[in-house]
């Protein structure tokens, strides 16, 4: 919210880098936080997409080579038309907005039109395909100069905007963008313009992303080696002594986790920081949460909760999510933990507290010893309470009947608030199975009840357990168990049970793969 104060309406033509969605500028994550409305590329990350807020209109301007040739006008007209809302409006585009994106052309018709325009820019292809397998686009001993060169018109014509005979004598690094389908007429001319067949030259296919491919060779062999690979767009040609730098070529590909594919289960707003470590070890990470979680509206619920909560109540949260939605009702409602004053606190296990501690600052005074369930807490809080106590819960629409009935039973008043509950996720099973064909792909489950509502959802789908063996990585001895209940043996199991040491537990199953 205070991001969007400080931007002015407008449209913002932002670089969204090569790939690597981290590769964004810090002024361009920023606007995307503010946007009100985005409208991006096919070449865009949707890790980006992630970083609108919920309300923001999303508007796909998706241009694949050559499809649709004359959607720039339709383009820059639409941009026109969202810039006259006075919103802040996103133009997200692959790379640099200036750097063969069309962004000058945009510029000028919002400029013309009398629009607030500004472009942030973003790092090119150009560079970052090259650096990401390891070649330096200028290196004091090689080269001074570097060209960012189109080969996206045919060389021969006459009246060619490429004068590929004159480049070919400037000694210069090369970086061809959009050259993959004329790459041999490229270095023919090249060739004939007098560049020596044997200058080093490579080629980087999806540079920055999970799936980089690179290759090196001389120039005149390029367009038979990329022929050969398979290379498809988009690709980064370079051309140049630079391509010969040798010696951390792999610094990108060779990462532990480096085309490997990561399917991460946990509910969406829990999934991050699991995903932000695996792609860090050079992971393409798929998100399939096996439960959404969803808002109930519960501020009324809440405030007459609020009105009736005196001090000596006990409050009990079941789960992190009840904790923040606390939290969120709270601060909503312009109030704060004042409202609990004097009240005893108790959270059904450790991740539960740690969650309340975070979201309202509350420390709870009450945790069960081992037995982190309804039970647990019910017993613990029974052995504490005098009876008749006045208890509030906190929790979801599915929370388990064990811990209200038993305190009822037990002669307390219960007072429960539903603030969430646990959905079905949109879930693609096609993509699933098929990236489950994959040797490459692993699953980390980091609970049972992960574990179980995945399994579960997979079979609600149709899915057959027998037909795609998945790997799974366990996060401990727990989870290891359920899967086996579920019918999958684990392929690994994390020591100790922690993200970091799940983590490692998929790098040693992924090294022992490759031995
Ligand atoms: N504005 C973009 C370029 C758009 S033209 C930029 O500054 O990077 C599209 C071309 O860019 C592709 O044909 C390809 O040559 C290059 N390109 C874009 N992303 C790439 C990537 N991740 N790896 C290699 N080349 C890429």
């Amino acid at each position: 919210m205070n991001e969007r104060r400080k931007f002015v309406p407008g449209v913002y033509l932002v670089g969204a880098g090569p790939g690597d969605p981290g590769l964004i500028t810090l002024r361009g994550a920023q606007l995307l936080g503010a946007a009100e409305v985005c409208i991006y590329d096919h070449l865009v990350h949707p890790a980006l997409l992630d970083l609108l807020p919920p309300e923001c209109d999303r508007v796909f301007a998706g241009k694949s080579a050559g499809r649709f040739k004359t959607g720039q006008d339709d383009i820059t007209d639409m941009l026109i038309e969202y810039g006259r809302t006075n919103r802040i409006v996103v133009r997200l585009k692959g790379g640099d907005p200036f750097v063969f994106g069309r962004g000058g052309e945009e510029m000028i018709a919002l400029t013309a039109a009398g629009l607030h325009c500004e472009v942030v820019p973003g790092v090119t292809s150009g560079a970052a395909a090259p650096a990401y397998a390891g070649i330096p686009v200028t290196h004091r001993n090689l080269t001074s100069m570097v060209v960012f060169v189109t080969g996206h018109e045919d060389p021969a014509k006459q009246d060619s905007a490429v004068d590929w005979r004159l480049l070919a004598r400037l000694r210069a690094t090369l970086c061809v963008y959009m050259g993959v389908s004329r790459c041999g007429d490229i270095v023919r001319e090249l060739i004939d313009g007098g560049l020596d067949p044997a200058t080093p030259a490579a080629c980087v296919e999806r540079g920055t992303q999970p799936g980089q491919r690179q290759l090196r060779c001389a120039a005149a062999d390029l367009p038979a080696r990329m022929e050969s690979a398979g290379i498809d767009s988009p690709a980064m040609i370079v051309i140049g002594a630079v391509a010969a730098v040798e010696g951390f070529e792999n610094w990108f590909t060779g990462k532990p986790l480096f085309g490997q594919r990561v399917i991460i289960t946990r509910a969406a707003g829990q999934a991050s920081e699991l995903a932000g470590m695996v792609e860090e070890l050079g992971a393409q990470v798929l998100r399939m949460p096996a439960i959404e979680i969803q808002p109930i509206p519960a501020r009324e619920a809440m405030e007459q909760a609020l009105n009736a909560i005196r001090p000596g109540d006990v409050l009990v949260w079941t789960s992190p999510n009840g904790a923040r939605r606390t939290a969120e009702l709270l601060e909503a409602m312009g109030r704060d933990i004042r409202a609990f004053a004097g009240c005893l606190t108790a959270a059904v296990g450790p991740s539960t507290a740690r969650a309340l501690k975070e979201h309202t600052g509350l420390i709870a005074d009450l945790l069960p010893g081992e037995d982190f369930r309804g039970e647990g807490v019910l017993k613990a809080l029974i052995g504490r309470l005098q009876s008749p106590a006045n208890l509030w819960l906190f929790q979801a629409r599915e929370a388990s009947r064990t811990l209200p009935e038993g305190l009822k039973a037990a002669g307390h008043h219960v007072h429960e608030l539903v603030l969430y509950q646990n959905v079905e996720p949109e879930f693609d099973l096609d993509a699933f199975e098929q990236a489950a064909d994959d040797p490459h792909t692993w699953a980390l489950f980091t609970s049972s009840s992960t574990a179980r509502n995945f399994m579960d959802l997979l079979v609600r789908r149709g899915h057959d357990p027998e037909d795609a063996p998945i790997r799974a990585v366990s996060i401990g001895p727990v989870t290891s168990e359920t899967l086996r209940e579920l019918g999958v043996e684990p392929a690994a199991e994390a020591h100790p049970s922690t993200l970091q040491g799940l983590v490692e537990a998929l790098v040693r199953a992924v090294q022992r793969r490759k031995e």
